[in-house]
């Protein structure tokens, strides 16, 4: 399905928009259209259809990469829940990148595409009996276990004579990230198990009986959207003292430390970025010295980074199909929504549409970007500048699309999901189709 689209000729004006947000391959060609990957936008809009996701595979590598080069000696694990496709899935793969699933649907497209399963981790603080069946069935490396009663019930699905290898997830008590939804390192949420009652330890105590499991090591998450290392520092230091605290009661020392993921991105040029190579830095000395200090060795890390691989890498598309001015406000009224971008309306996120297609001469007026579905609170940013001649059929693009856009889609009012396109050196080819009226109409099965 590959196509080739003539590339942009390279050629960044001077004192063109703030882009520095967008994949590094964008460029703008001073007619008002922009390139990604070397294809139009314009062109793909065209090609595609509207809305439409676009996302650069180069980014996703290169991005892949730079967790590669500051943490050398982890595993580093892409949290598919970001976003998936078979293509992603390949392109990690390709990267050296493991795969970190939250339910059997995830884990199936990514094993069935040819993902290898023992470099996939499984979480979940409510796995179904499928999820773990899945699990067991196509042999995942690591399961994390997030709740005491989860421990007999996957005992029990594990044939004799065989082991899985499982971690702990624990609650750190660390508070961080960027909104209350996404805060996952304190003992007030529903994930993991707390050191501070001991519910961490007594779960521990229970793995450790079973003969069918292999306790590899402690996880933790805590929370989305971090720009600061020094929640991470802490955990490091707590789950050291957890790790020191399993050996003097048990005499187990375990290899491996998981420090999940949450690295922040911009959505905004301007906002507060994680330095990945930073963190990396801080966790390994605090990582030596507290191992050192606890008389351990130094265990594995495994991070597992998904809106930071993926979030800067996608662009959203979408039309004009409506300016409508009411009072003080114009809505700037686009094809999509919160059926395939939730995110403004679940955690108040703030993005920086910007108009592409044609050259406005016009003074920006601060409008609202509204969508088509049927609640006032379908904004997909609200008070930003657009031209103000901004008119029904322009193209109006969202940078920072990747993560957290089409794996939380939804059905809204039936309107159907975005295709997924990617781009590469000029060329655009379709990833995921567009969901059809047949699609719709072919799960609804019954009268
Ligand atoms: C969501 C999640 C991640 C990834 O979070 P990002 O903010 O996308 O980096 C990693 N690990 C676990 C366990 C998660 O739940």
């Amino acid at each position: 399905m590959t196509t080739s689209i003539a590339p942009i000729a390279p050629q960044r004006s001077p004192g063109a928009d703030d882009l520095s947000i967008w994949p590094a391959s964008t460029l703008p060609d001073g007619h008002g259209d922009i390139a990604v990957g070397g294809v139009s936008l314009t062109e793909v809009a065209e090609r595609f259809g509207t809305p439409v996701y676009v996302l650069d595979e180069d980014e996703v590598r290169n991005r892949c990469r730079a967790y590669h080069r500051a943490f050398p000696d982890a595993d580093v694990v892409y949290a598919a829940k970001a976003f998936l496709c078979r293509a992603m899935a390949h392109w990690v793969e390709e990267e050296g990148l493991g795969l970190d699933v939250c339910s059997a649907g995830e884990l199936e497209l990514a094993v069935t595409t040819g993902f290898p399963p023992e470099r996939i981790v499984l979480h979940g603080n409510a796995k179904s009996p499928q999820d773990l069946q899945t699990a067991l069935r196509l042999g995942v490396g690591r399961i994390v276990i997030d709740s005491a009663p989860e421990v007999v019930r996957l005992a029990a699905l594990i044939p004799a004579g065989s082991r899985q290898q499982v971690m702990v997830r624990v609650v750190p008590g660390v508070a961080a990230g960027g909104h209350a939804a996404v805060r996952t390192g304190t003992d007030d949420q529903k994930f993991g198990l707390s050191i501070t009652d001991g519910s961490a330890q007594h779960v521990i105590s229970r793995i450790l009986r079973q003969p069918s499991l292999e306790l590899v090591g402690l996880h933790c998450h805590l929370g989305s959207q971090i720009a600061a290392a020094k929640p991470y520092v802490l955990a490091v230091r707590r789950l050291v003292g957890l790790l020191a605290r399993i050996r003097d009661v048990h005499g187990v020392t375990l290899p491996q430390l998981d420090l999940g993921g949450g690295h922040a991105v911009a959505y905004r040029p301007g906002e507060e970025v994680l330095d990945v190579a930073a963190v990396a830095g801080r966790v390994r000395d605090e990582l030596a010295s507290s191992c050192a200090a606890a008389d351990l060795p130094v265990p594995r890390l495994t991070i597992e980074p998904g809106r930071a691989i993926v979030g800067p890498a996608g662009v959203a598309l979408y039309r004009v199909l409506t300016v409508k001015r009411t009072g003080e406000h114009t809505f700037v009224a686009v094809d999509g929504g919160m059926s395939d971008n939730p995110r403004p309306a679940l955690y108040g996120v703030r993005y920086a549409p910007r108009l592409v297609g044609r050259r406005s001469a016009a003074e920006p007026s601060r409008v609202t970007v509204v969508g088509r579905h049927c609640e006032a609170g379908d904004v997909l940013a609200a008070d930003v500048p657009l031209p103000g001649d901004i008119r029904p059929g322009d193209l109006v693009a969202v940078p920072v699309a990747g993560a957290y856009h089409l794996s939380m889609a939804s059905h809204y009012n039936l309107v159907g999901r975005p295709p997924v396109v990617a781009v590469t050196e000029g060329s655009a080819r379709l990833l995921v189709r567009r969901e059809t009226l047949a699609d719709i109409r072919s799960r609804d099965v019954g009268l």
